[in-house]
């Protein structure tokens, strides 16, 4: 078997008494989109802040393309290849749509004192910044609004600007946290198309989400948590199909 790109061991964060997350252990192989749901509180935030580095964890590892990654700060996280969206929008609303998402794409190429020293090696940062903002943004329909301030964008384009943020990083794994929260069937439905594609394209992505017809349908494999425990893993039907997941969070109308 292959290296798993992903590799979460007996990953704990506690917060004072309370156990966010207790001892999880699951992987992600290249390529595959992961989805990992459960009730309100059980986990999948503080899970993602984990291992993006956004705050520290109480024990366990988290191993990327084979390499520790627990403990590392979370800008060194994202320029080994790792972008996530957060479950509340986090736009810059005065600044341009262009602007909020080569802030992406910054951070992974970086604007080094030597590039404003030396123009030649500063264009090309600057054009290799450019690039990849301008096919997030085309990949997302937002490039008509490239020069608009992102304040002015409906709520659903603003979602899709994070995702878009996010893939300007040009990361390998997209940790994705409740990108359907808020938007309409037509919306969900295009953002489901667009998550396939990715994948297809051979983005590794794990992802949050409540909207279980769409977890069902585009995911390859679910992970389930539940007041910080992993529950359950599996495809799809056999998550759907699973007692303890359906007592703690499916219900019966799934
Ligand atoms: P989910 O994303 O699955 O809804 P969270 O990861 O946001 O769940 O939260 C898991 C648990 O950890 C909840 O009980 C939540 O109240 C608690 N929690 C999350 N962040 C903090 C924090 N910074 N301080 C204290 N408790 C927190
Ligand atoms: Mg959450």
């Amino acid at each position: 078997m292959s290296e798993p790109l992903l590799r979460v061991e007996g990953l704990a964060k506690h917060f004072q008494g309370l156990r966010a997350v207790d001892e999880v252990t699951f992987e992600v192989q290249r390529g595959e989109l992961v989805g990992l749901i459960g009730p309100n509180g059980a986990g999948k935030s503080t899970l993602f802040n984990c291992i993006a580095g956004a705050i520290p964890r109480t024990a366990g590892s988290v191993a990327f393309n084979g390499r520790r990654i627990a403990g590392l700060d979370p800008a060194r996280i994202a320029r080994l290849g790792i972008a996530r969206t957060y479950q509340n929008l986090r736009i810059f609303p005065d600044i341009t749509v262009f602007d909020n998402v080569s802030a992406g794409a910054i951070g992974r190429i970086g604007i080094s004192l030597l590039g404003t020293l030396i123009p030649q090696l500063g264009r090309k940062r600057d054009e290799a910044i450019a690039e990849a903002t301008l096919a997030a943004l085309q990949r997302f329909d937002l490039l008509e609004y490239a020069d608009q301030p992102a304040g002015n964008l409906a709520y659903g384009q603003k979602k899709h600007l994070e995702i878009a943020r996010a893939l300007s990083l040009q990361p390998t794994l997209l940790l994705l946290d409740e990108p359907a929260a808020g938007l309409n069937d037509t919306e969900t439905a295009e953002l489901a198309t667009r998550l396939r594609a990715l994948r297809d394209g051979g983005l590794t992505i794990l992802l949050v989400e409540h909207d279980m017809p769409m977890v069902m349908r585009i995911c390859d494999r679910i992970v389930v948590l539940d007041s910080g425990r992993k529950i359950a893993e599996g495809v799809p039907a056999a998550i759907r199909a699973d007692a303890a997941v359906r007592a703690a969070y499916l219900g019966d109308d799934t």
